[in-house]
């Protein structure tokens, strides 16, 4: 929340009501409904009703509140933690309110934030887990909405889990700070509590923590792990939900200048970030030193997380880094994502393949154009054709003159797009004969999508053909 622009009204506390007095004064379903939620709290409740329903008249003489049968009176809020104006009667609440005030007491009419001291939240309670929502007045259906998704979301035995973990802090703390307690507690409350307590409930838990307890001490020198992580082509959105779980854990990630701070905004916020850019205005970092800098941090023990634009097997020197690894006898993991040529193809609406018009498609990066044999160039100047070529803005002269002179079509389309997925994207359609000039202006990371163009020129295309047949 932007500091200044928005304040809260009311600040969110929890009230230590242990022993104290609640006031409720009123007797009907407002006041029901209020006793209700104060049964969940070890305080002291007093009921103030000439007239009271018959459950709070079974609730005193079972004995879960007092009940004075009249209503409240100067002296009666002195002391007390809340009061609630829960009469349903606008006069007689306002001089609940007043009494309330005057004898120091926290005051909350029921229905009437303007005259209330505090209010009430909704709450989501796994005791001691609580969750309390509140929108200051402004949205009550939204605060109902979002206590129902977490009353699904969170486990009904998470309160039980607390309380037996809880007891277990002290045992744990034999555990170094930092990683490995924050390990343990995770496997507890993520996978190991939960399923204990499934099998052999609450007294199974006590024994499961023993038992990880052990695990995790004789564990000792864990292993680091480079897990190599495809970050997709910009949008957080496209990333996979590994990526976004090993983001999550990461307490080193490696990053390309390709990544977007979007992206790496989703790391843990302990997390060191290491930037290896290779390209752009930056210093660039030779392949060897980023080789160096993985295999130091997966022997260090540490979650390393080697984040790499696109997908990290598509023109990322993916096998480089996997024998470094290897070498070091580091483990590691290779997690794919979207590379930038297929999310391309989907800015412009197209398939990368076609029914009738391509079968196969070629990844291409300019940079080894010039090696390209001529039957290669040859082959690609063959109508129907298609190819995402990557750093392809360099050499887009040199590509356009070979694939000329193999003959292909100076129309032949070609589509830039520029930053993919990114809020920047362009998409600039051109042909083989407009290339060097349309990539002229484009700055930051494109794709040239050889053989597309965007849906809506293509199709205006075939529509010319027919008319002229
Ligand atoms: N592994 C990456 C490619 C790395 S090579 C992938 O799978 O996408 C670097 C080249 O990829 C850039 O020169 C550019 O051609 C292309 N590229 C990467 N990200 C891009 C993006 N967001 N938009 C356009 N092109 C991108």
């Amino acid at each position: 929340m932007p500091l200044g622009s928005h304040r809260m009204k009311h600040f969110p506390i929890f009230l230590n009501v242990e022993g104290r007095r609640i006031v409720v004064t009123g007797g009907g379903d407002a006041a029901i409904a209020k006793l209700r939620l104060l049964f969940k709290t070890e305080a002291e409740i007093v009921v103030y009703a000439a007239d009271p329903a018959p459950e709070v008249l079974a609730w005193a003489k079972a004995g879960r509140l007092t009940l004075h049968q009249r209503p409240l009176a100067a002296g009666d809020a002195r002391g007390a933690a809340l009061v609630y104006g829960a009469a349903e009667d606008a006069a007689e609440d306002a001089r609940v309110a007043r009494i309330a005030r005057d004898e120091d007491a926290l005051i909350n009419i029921v229905d009437n934030l303007h005259d209330s001291a505090f209010i009430t939240p909704a709450i989501v309670d796994r005791d001691p887990v609580i969750v309390a929502i509140g929108t200051e007045g402004a949205a009550p259906v939204l605060a109902r909405k979002i206590k129902a998704d977490l009353e699904e979301r969170l486990s009904p035995v998470l309160g039980t889990l607390t309380r037996i973990g809880k007891a277990f802090r002290h045992a744990a703390d034999v555990l170094p700070m930092g990683r490995k307690r924050r390990d343990f507690w995770a496997a507890y409350y993520d996978r190991e509590g939960p399923r204990a307590f499934a099998e052999g409930g609450k007294s199974a838990l006590r024994p499961t923590l023993e038992r990880l307890l052990d695990r995790h001490l004789n564990d000792a020198d864990r292993e680091g792990h480079v897990a190599i992580v495809g970050a997709g082509p910009g949008d957080p959105e496209l990333l996979t939900l590994k990526a976004r779980r090993l983001l999550d854990e990461a307490d080193v990630v490696i990053h390309d200048g390709l990544v977007t701070p979007e992206i790496l905004e989703l790391a843990r916020r302990e997390a060191t970030l290491i930037s290896v850019a290779k390209e752009g205005f930056g210093p660039s970092t030779p392949q060897e030193e980023i080789n160096r800098l993985i295999v130091e941090h997966g022997l260090a023990g540490v979650q390393v997380v080697r984040l790499k634009g696109g997908d990290p097997g598509v023109f990322g020197r993916l096998d480089e880094e996997i024998e470094a690894l290897e070498a070091a006898g580091v483990s590691w993991s290779l997690v794919p994502g979207l590379t930038s040529g297929a999310v391309a193809a989907a800015a412009v609406g197209q398939g990368l393949t076609k029914r009738g018009r391509n079968a196969s498609v070629r990844i291409l990066t300019g940079h080894d154009m010039k090696g390209f044999a001529d039957h290669d160039w040859r082959s690609l100047a063959q109508d129907g054709e298609v190819a995402a070529i990557y750093m392809g803005k360099k050499s887009a002269r040199f590509i356009q003159g070979r694939l000329l002179m193999h003959g292909a079509a100076p129309e032949t389309p070609v589509t830039i797009v520029e930053n993919v997925s990114r809020p920047d994207q362009r998409v600039l359609p051109a042909t083989l004969a407009t290339l060097p000039q349309a990539v002229a202006d484009v700055p930051g990371p494109a794709i040239l999508l050889y053989g597309l163009a965007p849906r809506a020129v293509a199709q205006s295309i075939d529509n010319l053909k027919e008319a002229a047949q």
